[in-house]
């Protein structure tokens, strides 16, 4: 498979590329910094006409029967899985990482379009008893329009999917607004569907930069429903705009993931996924690892095993590699600087902290995996998403101390604790102010079946995916009955 060296948007079933010199955005691999492609960006007029072909098309695909959508759906993930080799490769170009990764990523995806397609033939409301006589309650769910998808960058496929299958099983149809850093993974997908038998006009494509294209597309009054997932600075943003024509909307957005290392644990385990949630994907993550807590008592073996283990890691893109690089030149650039900051603000480094120039990595973006020590609870580091592999350690003197530092966090997305206490277990679960706790595994964890998403600024409380998905992605309608029996 060839990446394409012009990326084009994907509106009413085919290809289009706006052919204006300003309209075109360098994509580059990160692995090696070489140009990919060329991004051609949509304008605010051109996204308009893409608002009204989804229009045109709601009233077909809304009443096609939601189990057909389901079959169609069925079949777009089949095709998936015959094709998952192609689609794994354009994830590993776009992002650097391993193509085992990539394939990891996108068996995901395939099983998150399986379930939803499943759900076509549940879809369940529910009936109830009435107060008044000869009177039938029931709920059922109906499409809400437009949907407008904005997904970033880190897990392209999976990102794309896991809104996409459950937003068209609902009936809406969708304009994607892709990521300007993966922007070929959303066509790839389009082309799937079609191929699959979904209609033109109800996938649609468009590309460009958030403050332009995104920007356009979440104040075009036409859209009905605005799924977002990114960073909580563009999701407050998002919010503000939506509030002013109370449209509905889900903001899936950051985290500052604690991971609770107690002194009863099995340390060598709780090194494992400390180093697999802070490092894998390059930390790119919204559930990375990047607060590690541990109890005083086992610190100082912990954090020497956790060194030695995270200075073995092999850094690349190949298959023996344990993680890659990230995104692109102005991510690294702000991490350097922050790690820049952070040093003379005394904070300790104890690896890492230095991108990677080694011959085999030039032109590449990789930034050493890196540990922090010394970080105030309150400081930037400890307090605001970095989105790479940098993790800071924290030291505690028990479990009401380690309970508090995970709560002191403006996120609230995941958190996860290593003990072989029950009552840790079950205390850590009852007040950890998140939306997902691990318990002796890594922060990160999100099945297709299970519902993801977080508290505080890690979003608006909606989830995705598993069923609750498709609490926001369709409109409940509640439904009285009454009729006369003396008329029968
Ligand atoms: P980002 O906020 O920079 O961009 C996300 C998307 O929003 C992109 O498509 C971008 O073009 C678009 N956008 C930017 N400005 C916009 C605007 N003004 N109006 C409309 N759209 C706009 O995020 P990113 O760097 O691509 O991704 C990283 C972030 O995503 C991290 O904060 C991470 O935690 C978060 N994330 C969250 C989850 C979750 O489920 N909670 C999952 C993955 C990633």
């Amino acid at each position: 498979m060839i990446y394409p060296k012009k990326i084009p948007n994907w509106i009413d079933g085919r290809e289009v590329f706006f052919k204006r010199k300003s309209s075109q955005i360098l994509k580059k691999n990160p692995t090696d910094g070489t140009e990919l492609g060329y991004i051609s960006s949509i304008n605010k007029e051109e996204i308009d006409s893409v608002i009204t072909v989804a229009l045109k098309k709601f009233k077909i695909w809304s009443n096609t029967s939601v189990v057909s959508r389901g079959e169609l759906l069925k079949k777009t993930a089949m095709q998936m899985l015959l094709k998952k080799n192609e689609i794994a490769h354009i994830v590993r170009l776009e992002t650097g990482k391993s193509m085992h990764d990539a394939l990891l990523e996108v068996d995901g995806a395939i099983e998150l379009g399986f379930f939803i397609a499943g759900e076509g033939r549940r879809f369940y409301g529910k009936t109830a008893p009435s107060a008044m006589p000869n009177r039938f309650a029931m709920t059922l769910r109906q499409p809400a329009g437009v949907a407008a998808l904005i997904v970033p960058f880190n897990t392209p496929i999976a990102n794309v999917a896991w809104k996409s299958f459950p937003a068209l099983l609902c009936g809406n149809t969708v304009v994607l607004k892709a990521s300007k850093d993966t922007p070929y993974t959303p066509i790839w997908f389009a082309k799937i569907l079609k191929e699959a038998g979904v209609p033109s006009g109800i996938f649609n494509v468009i590309q460009g930069l958030g403050e332009e294209v995104g920007e356009a597309l979440i104040h075009n009054r036409r859209v009905d429903l605005i799924s977002f997932t990114g960073s909580t600075e563009t999701g407050k943003h998002i919010q503000k705009v939506a509030a002013d024509r109370l449209v509905k909307i889900s903001l899936e957005l950051g985290g500052k993931n604690a991971l609770v290392v107690c002194d009863d644990c099995d340390i060598n385990a709780a090194v494992e996924w400390s180093i697999l949630s802070a490092f894998s994907n390059a930390g790119q993550r919204c559930a990375a690892g990047s607060r590690i807590i541990v109890f005083e008592k086992v610190y100082e073996v912990f954090k020497k095993i956790f060194i030695k283990k995270t200075e073995e890691l092999k850094i690349g893109s190949s298959d023996t590699d344990d993680l890659g690089p990230v995104i692109n030149g102005n991510q690294l650039s702000k991490m350097i600087n922050i790690l820049t900051k952070a040093k003379n603000d005394g904070i300790s480094v104890l690896t890492g902290g230095f991108r990677i120039q080694d011959k085999k990595y030039r032109g590449g973006f990789f930034l050493a995996p890196t540990i922090l020590e010394n970080a105030l609870p309150d400081s930037e580091i400890s307090t605001c998403e970095l989105f790479g592999p940098i993790t800071s350690l924290y030291k505690v003197k028990n479990f009401n101390q380690a309970l508090d530092m995970t709560n002191n966090s403006p996120f609230g997305l995941t958190a996860a604790i290593h003990t072989k206490n029950i009552n840790r277990v079950q205390e850590f679960i009852n007040h950890a102010e998140v939306g997902v706790v691990s318990v002796n595994g890594p922060t990160y964890g999100s099945e297709p079946h299970m519902p993801f998403g977080g508290l505080k600024q890690s979003g608006t409380g909606w989830r995705e995916p598993g069923v609750e998905a498709l609490n926001f992605y369709s409109q409940w309608k509640t439904i009285y009955v009454k009729h006369n029996p003396k008329e029968v």
